[in-house]
């Protein structure tokens, strides 16, 4: 369960069948939740910036210099927001005896926060770390510009992309004239890996049995933000994919759908809205004719149910049973309890809901009746 509204409900939750809890840090409340037998489990932002750090030199930058906050974090190689983190995660294991760190946006800007923010990070450090590990950086620098002119100006790209009945080589098309842009993911991914690593590290240096587990994106988005779930086995005990089908905020498969489709509306208005969002389904791999059409309906209805099914067998297909695997769903899904008896039929290691306010009492009842059959 991620969160709870105060201690008191402590008890409700495990006599529902809860053992493990994850929350931010919050010192009184782990000792709390541990006094009453939860495996605690602490949640920490990878790169938030936070006060000390709302300055643009933190930021994350676009291949015109313009800098984005993306998810309330800055670039992911920043060197003092890398320290900070990893401070962070000292001070929670010198205090205290908890089950798990997670890293939470251990990952680049998604699609989710903008177009133009999904197109970082171009900044001094990227530069130097790119050089480091031998990415050609200007050649991703100018590829990532190219991607972000025809967003901008998605004329000739609509083109092709009917020229190929909008299948998947009219993509591979596309993406061939930006030679950068797959080092550009792959970069991201380097970058990525290298900072779990040093949290790994650094909790290894405290403790043998606590574990590191990240909330990652959905598989069918993840390869974009920089996270390869075949690789996530080599210093993640377990993974746990956010898998929203409903949601308002970025990582929700349906808003970050509906974003990308908003921003090139916005720079596009002759493109037909529910021809793009119908291609868009396409190149994620998505079909059905439950899917909603427009944008306005992609941000505020649910993607079909179906949806959960198939990203929990990827997850599980790409982590080929190397790491733990705990998808984390909505606990506000009006079908909950469907969801949780797919999770069951799947096989998973565990799943894990977003998240536990008051009101919600029934439901986890209904997830415990559910998991109790
Ligand atoms: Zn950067």
């Amino acid at each position: 369960m991620f969160g709870i509204p105060r201690l008191e409900y402590a008890d409700f939750l495990l006599e529902k069948g809860f053992k493990d809890i994850v929350i931010g840090y919050d010192p009184e409340l782990v000792e709390g939740l541990r006094d009453k037998g939860f495996n605690v489990h602490i949640v920490i932002g990878a790169f938030r910036i936070d006060n000390e750090f709302r300055e643009p030199r933190f930021l994350a930058e676009d291949p015109y210099g313009r800098k984005h906050v993306w998810f309330g974090s800055g670039c992911p190689n920043n060197p003092d927001i890398r320290r900070r983190t990893l401070r962070q995660v000292s001070e929670i294991l010198e205090k205290h005896d908890v089950s798990s760190i997670l890293l939470d946006g251990i990952r680049f800007a998604s699609m989710g926060s903008g177009l133009e923010a999904f197109a970082t990070c171009f900044c001094e450090n990227c530069r130097n770390k790119a050089d480091k590990y031998g990415y050609r950086f200007e050649e991703m620098k100018q590829s990532v510009k190219k991607m972000l002119n025809a967003f901008y100006d998605f004329k000739q790209a609509w083109e092709v992309l009917q020229a190929y009945r909008y299948s998947q080589v009219g993509f591979l098309d596309l993406v061939k004239e930006g030679s950068g842009l797959l080092d550009w993911l792959g970069f991201r991914e380097h970058s990525v890996e290298e900072f779990i690593v040093e949290v790994r590290n650094t909790i290894k240096s405290y403790s043998g049995k606590t574990r590191l587990g990240a909330y990652v994106f959905t598989p069918s988005l993840a390869f974009l933000v920089g996270q390869n779930y075949r690789k996530f086995w080599r210093h993640l005990d377990f993974v746990k994919p956010m898998v929203y089908r409903r949601g308002r905020g970025v990582a929700c498969l349906n808003f970050e759908l509906a974003k990308i489709a908003e921003d090139l509306l916005h720079w596009n208005s002759w493109l037909p809205e529910s021809e793009l969002i119908d291609v868009l389904y396409r190149v994620f791999g998505f079909r059905g004719e439950e899917y909603p059409l427009s944008t306005k309906r992609l941000f505020e209805d649910c993607l079909p149910i179906s949806l959960i099914k198939i990203e929990f067998q990827a997850a599980k297909r790409l982590l080929a049973g190397r790491s733990e695997l705990h998808p984390i769903i909505m606990l506000d899904d009006p079908q909950i309890e469907q969801a949780v008896k797919i999770a069951m039929e799947t096989g998973l290691d565990g799943i894990d809901f977003f998240s536990f306010r008051e009101e919600e009492k029934n439901r986890i009842s209904k997830i415990s009746e559910v998991i109790g059959k």
